[in-house]
C-alpha cells in the first residue's frame, strides 16, 4: 500500500466513522461553520480546561473531506493549548495547500498528513480548512465571554 492509498484510508474511515461525533452539551463554548462553496455545514463544540481543550466533539453535514477533516482535528487537538492549536492549524493549512510552513512553527502533523492529498485539489480546501476556522471562532468566543463575565 503507498502513502496515497493510505492517506485516502484514513479518509475513508474517519468520513464512515466520524470520531468525536455529536453535540456536546454543556458546552463551554461552540461555534457554527458554513462553507457555502460546497454546502458543508459544522458546529464545533468545546470544553476547556484552563487554557486547553478537555473534549471537543462536531455534528453537522459536509462532504467527506468535511466530515475527516473535522473527525481528525477533534482527535489532533484534544488536550492542546491555544498556542499548539495554532501552530498546528499553520502546518494543516501549509499542508492543504501545498506550502511551505513555517519553519519555526512546524508541527508535527500525524495523522493530520492525511489531507495532504486535497492540495491535488484546491476548490476542497475549504472543506477541510472549514472545521478549523469554526474552532479558532468557538475559541474566540470563550475568550470574549470570559472577559466580559
Ligand atoms: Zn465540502
Amino acid at each position: 500500500m503507498d502513502l496515497k492509498e493510505l492517506y485516502r484510508d484514513v479518509i475513508l474511515d474517519h468520513n464512515r466513522q466520524p470520531r468525536n461525533f455529536g453535540a456536546l452539551a454543556p458546552a463551554d463554548t461552540s461555534a457554527d461553520g458554513h462553507n457555502p462553496l460546497c454546502g458543508d455545514r459544522l458546529t464545533v463544540y468545546v470544553n476547556l480546561d484552563g487554557e486547553r481543550i478537555r473534549e471537543v466533539r462536531f455534528d453537522g453535514q459536509g462532504c467527506a473531506i468535511s466530515v475527516a477533516s473535522a473527525s481528525l482535528m477533534t482527535e489532533a487537538v484534544t488536550g492542546k493549548g491555544r498556542g499548539e492549536i495554532a501552530r498546528l492549524f499553520d502546518a494543516v493549512h501549509a499542508t492543504l495547500t501545498g506550502e511551505e510552513a513555517d519553519a519555526g512553527a512546524a508541527m508535527p502533523l500525524g495523522k493530520l498528513a492525511a489531507l495532504s492529498g486535497v492540495r491535488e485539489f484546491p476548490a476542497r480546501v475549504k472543506c477541510a480548512s472549514l472545521c478549523w476556522h469554526t474552532l479558532n471562532a468557538a475559541l474566540a468566543h470563550e475568550r470574549t465571554a470570559v472577559t466580559t463575565e
